[in-house]
């Protein structure tokens, strides 16, 4: 929502209008009441719940720091605003929002046998070799004792998953290296690969993705995130590609619990004084960005333009 927007959220009930100067509820007026006054662009309001002091203050002498477009009127009201920011990602992890059920799905061998892309003699000696060695996938397998395709192994998952085989094509390492930190890539297999029409954001994996992790990316980027398959070898090259590039400067650092999680963030946040800063969950990351300065942030989306003026801070709990 941009910022106008939340200008006049709030603007209702009696403090409202007495501060924009309508008449008091209870002062009997037949007539219908005037429009309310656009409200002053001078003023910001408070965005904690239950705020009663200064819950209006001049924008011009504190409007700063601002947390997914909300502004907190003291460290206190910053906190609160978190804190809830804080439960909401707890509730939203992949715990409890389970990806797809596990759905019965065609083993790989079998769809590759449908697609008549293997035999089934080889596809019998490939799992034999998987079980002997007692580890590997089976896609692997194949391509060492069939010589099949790599792109082949990619379709077969894609027909498995139901998700599409995505190209390098379009692919910036320098654009995409600022989608999110580098631990993200490393740690998830998650390789940002392009965003088409301003809108999509495209995620190649190697084996699947997690709902959460898309649905955290989208939060944080403003983008609608899909997601699709590449070959082992292009998404290898992708992502060292990737992890070559300048990234958005990243920090980590362990709290105890969601509290002391939530006081970090306001903490940092009234230290650095971003235009904008959000929080998601990544996995068991909770993963703050902020944009420090209004030209870092993008029109379209919330992706930067480059390693300047944003900041990442990776928060995990003990
Ligand atoms: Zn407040």
């Amino acid at each position: 929502m941009p910022l106008l927007g939340k200008w006049s959220h709030g603007l209702s009930g009696t403090r409202a209008a007495h501060a924009l100067g309508s008449p008091a509820p209870g002062t009997s007026n037949p007539s219908p009441s005037p429009p309310a006054p656009a409200p002053d662009v001078s003023m910001r309001i408070c965005g904690a719940p239950g705020c009663n002091s200064g819950w209006l203050k001049p924008w011009k002498s504190r409007r700063r720091p601002v947390f997914e477009h909300e502004w907190g009127c003291s460290a206190r009201c910053l906190q609160v605003i978190v804190a809830s920011a804080v439960r909401r990602e707890l509730g939203d992890g992949a715990e409890t929002q389970p990806d797809q059920p596990h759905r019965h799905r065609v083993p790989l061998g079998l769809v590759l046998l449908a697609q008549g892309w293997i035999t089934h003699p080889q596809l019998q000696a490939a799992l034999a070799a998987q079980r002997a060695s007692g580890e590997g996938r089976i896609g692997d397998w194949l391509i060492r004792h069939t010589g099949l395709p790599e792109d082949r192994i990619a379709r077969g998952l894609g027909v498995q998953w139901n998700c599409p085989v995505l190209a390098l094509e379009g692919f910036s390492p320098r654009a995409m290296a600022l989608v999110m930190p580098k631990r993200f890539v490393t740690e998830f297999g998650l390789v940002p690969i392009r965003v088409a029409g301003s809108t999509i954001l495209y995620v190649a994996f190697q084996e699947r993705m997690k709902a959460a992790a898309a649905f955290s990316l989208e939060h944080m980027s403003g983008l609608k995130v899909e997601s699709g398959l590449l070959t082992t070898t292009l998404l290898d090259s992708a992502r060292r590609r990737l992890l070559d590039a300048e990234a958005v400067p990243s920090h980590m650092r362990v709290v105890a619990d969601c509290d002391e999680l939530a006081g970090a963030v306001a903490k940092l946040l009234d230290q650095k004084q971003p235009v904008e800063s959000r929080l998601v969950r990544m996995h068991q990351y909770y993963w703050l960005r902020m944009w420090m300065e209004e030209g870092a942030i993008p029109t379209t989306g919330s992706l930067p333009t480059s390693a300047q003026d944003v900041e990442d801070q990776v928060f995990m709990i003990e």
